[in-house]
Parts: structure tokens; C-alpha cells; sequence
């Protein structure tokens, strides 16, 4: 599961490579709350986030990923991390993974593993696709913004 394989195929599009997970994420995240179409919800509100092992387990809560689409929030299928000799999981450090790449939501930031983390961490602040998605700006926003402006 965690190098693409197995249930990975189940859907044409998927696509599994290494990469920062935590920006890929959040920019899925995103886009389907805010970018994708009725189809491509119910394909995407099916890719599992994998999960390593913790070593407190049994006394962790796990906070549920998931997305919301018209106000109904839907979990993302969890899945344990089976790779042999997982590091993070044979030293219980957690964690998950999500590397579902994709040219609609992948940030660039998030492929590059020659960064640290923080380097990546700073480039996602960058428009798509060098960064991740960002939410739309309401349309009010800036007449808001204005209003406020004048009132004080
Ligand atoms: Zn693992």
C-alpha cells in the first residue's frame, strides 16, 4: 500500500510517490473543498491517508481526516502502513502519509525531498503550483476590508 501498490489501483488516477505529506494534504484538502467537481468528490473522499504505528497506541486518539463538501464532512479511509521495516513504524514514531500525487493539488514544494522541511514548509506559502492551494478569497472581502478602513 504505502509504495502504490495493492489497493492503490482500485482507481484509475491515483498515483503513490514519497513525498512531504503534510503539504500534499493540505492542499488535497483544498482543492476538493473548494475546487473540485461533484465527480471527482466521490473518487476523492475515497483515498485513504496511511497511518504508521504509535507506540502509546492504544491510548492515542487519532484525529480523523477528512473534508467537507457541502457542509457534510466526509472521513478519509485510514489505512495501516504495512511497508517492511517502516522506520517509523518498527520505532513507534506515528505519523501518516499521503502521498496521492496529483497535478491538480501536488505542490511542487512537496516533491522536492532535497529540501528540509522547513524549506519545503516556506515554498508551500508560494502561489500553486510551486505552493499549496489556497482557499478563494470571499468576493466581499476586500469591500470589507475597505469598510473596516473607513469606519476606524
Ligand atoms: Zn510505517
Amino acid at each position: 500500500m504505502a509504495d502504490g501498490s495493492g489497493a492503490a489501483g482500485s482507481v484509475s488516477r491515483r498515483r503513490w510517490r514519497q513525498c512531504f505529506s503534510e503539504l500534499n494534504l493540505d492542499s488535497f484538502l483544498v482543492y476538493v473543498a473548494n475546487y473540485a467537481s461533484a465527480d471527482e468528490i466521490v473518487e476523492l473522499k475515497t483515498y485513504p491517508v496511511v497511518y504508521h504505528r504509535f507506540r502509546y497506541d492504544e491510548l492515542a486518539v487519532r484525529i480523523p481526516v477528512g473534508v467537507t463538501v457541502d457542509g457534510v464532512w466526509h472521513a478519509l479511509p485510514e489505512v495501516a502502513c504495512d511497508a517492511p521495516d517502516c522506520l517509523r513504524c518498527t520505532t513507534g514514531r506515528g505519523g501518516f502519509q499521503f502521498c496521492w500525487i496529483d497535478g491538480r493539488w501536488t505542490p511542487e514544494a512537496a516533491l522536492d525531498l532535497t529540501q528540509t522541511r522547513f524549506e519545503a514548509a516556506m515554498a508551500a506559502q508560494n502561489a500553486f503550483p510551486e505552493g499549496c492551494l489556497k482557499r478563494p478569497r470571499p468576493e466581499n472581502q476586500v469591500a470589507q476590508a475597505f469598510a473596516l478602513d473607513v469606519a476606524f
